[in-house]
């Protein structure tokens, strides 16, 4: 078997003992002489699944009484628009700290819900430049932040993919202290990479592709409080009330996914828990910071440092044709998902916690060789 060292950004890599076990149990699951995606959502055999896979996201990332968690499908993309749905109403305002591409989709989302409920976005863009050439190179430290304690809530993506910026990822770029406001995380590609207190949120969200499963799911946190404040005047499907109430049952869930997700749960717990998780995700970011801040001549990281992304590593070679040669040769090695991505160019190498220590000191190791023969 040939598995590839892979950089992508998502779908990314998975655990392979979690890929191993789905493949032991794929055709005969349980012993129930059938795969678990051939089971009916509420047979007992998948409820034990979906359950388990529920309470081990809530003991790895200590989510309180107070917070139900969801499996729900459209994507993070689908939460852009089903946040503000549910949360806005007529006359409010939400604010938006914006500080990179995803923040500009969530964005754009939240703006045409309140133009159709009479409701508005206030926005804080951290990017510099104007319009679609916006460049954006770091998360808000926290006193360029002004929380507006009449908004309804405040969204933030915690990680930026494409841009490489990451808040936490240094001590001095903590979230947002938004008091009284509910502060809302776009969390999908930085979920469970470490711990963190979950209950200050008033709603953190993930596509699983990234971090924690194959696509087709997305992870939703949600304090009991905003289910039940919900807008009641939208389809039942787009009501949060009406996942929680169903157990994320209420209509057929992508069973396999969330089957998925149990595995890697399951991996994550194995590996002692987030604390453990964290610490091997900021060794591998030293590894690989490391290696583009010894050769300053050669690489070039585009992002402040104390806003450096430890999931989604971007940085710049001297030529646009240096950089198709790196990821050629990188690829000759097994290496592979390097390219930056299409809007901004340059390498990212995404480094999830699927991706091990060994991983990236190939690529660190292969970064240092090739700056020296250049
Ligand atoms: C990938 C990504 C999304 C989009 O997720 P979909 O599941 O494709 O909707 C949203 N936000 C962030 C931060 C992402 O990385």
């Amino acid at each position: 078997m040939n598995r590839k060292i892979n950089f992508n950004a998502g779908p990314s890599a998975l655990p392979l003992p979690a890929l191993e076990r789905a493949k032991e149990e794929f055709l005969d699951f349980a012993g129930s002489g059938m795969s678990v995606m051939e089971h009916s959502h509420r047979g007992k055999e998948y409820e034990a699944v979906h359950d388990e896979a529920i309470a081990l996201l809530r003991e790895l990332l200590g989510i309180p009484a107070t917070h139900e968690v969801l499996f729900l499908q459209g994507g993070a993309t689908q939460m852009f628009a089903q946040i503000p749905m549910n949360i806005l109403d007529k006359g409010q305002t939400a604010q938006y700290l914006v500080n990179g591409a995803w923040g500009e989709k969530a964005l754009g989302e939240a703006k045409a819900v309140a133009s159709m409920f009479g409701a508005s976005i206030a926005v804080d863009n951290y990017g510099e430049g104007e319009g679609k050439e916006k460049k954006y190179t770091r998360v808000p430290a926290p006193s360029d932040i002004k929380i507006n304690p009449a908004a309804s809530y405040c969204h933030i993506a915690s990680n930026e993919t494409i841009h490489g910026v990451q808040f936490n990822a240094d001590g001095s770029r903590p979230f947002p202290e938004t008091g009284v406001v509910p502060l809302i995380a776009d969390m999908s590609s930085d979920f469970l990479w470490r711990p963190l207190d979950i209950g200050k949120f008033g709603l953190a969200y993930a596509g699983a592709q990234k971090n924690i499963g194959p696509s087709g799911v997305v992870v939703v946190v949600i304090s009991k409080e905003l289910v039940e404040k919900g807008r009641k005047d939208i389809p039942k499907i787009f009501q949060f009330r009406t996942h929680v109430e169903n157990k994320s049952l209420y209509n057929t869930p992508s069973t396999f996914g969330i089957y998925m997700i149990r595995n890697v749960l399951s991996w994550l717990k194995g590996l002692g828990g987030l604390q453990k998780v964290e610490e091997a995700n900021r060794k591998k970011g030293a590894r690989l910071y490391g290696a583009i801040d010894a050769n300053p001549q050669f690489y070039r990281s585009p992002v402040e440092k104390e806003s450096r992304s430890l999931m989604n590593v971007v940085f710049r070679l001297p030529t646009p044709e240096l950089e198709e040669l790196f990821i050629a040769e990188a690829k000759k090695r097994g290496m592979v998902g390097l390219k930056g991505h299409r809007s901004v160019g340059g390498i990212r190498a995404s480094i999830y916690n699927a991706a091990s220590y060994e991983w990236v000191d190939t690529l660190a190791g292969f970064m240092e060789e090739f700056a020296k023969g250049k």
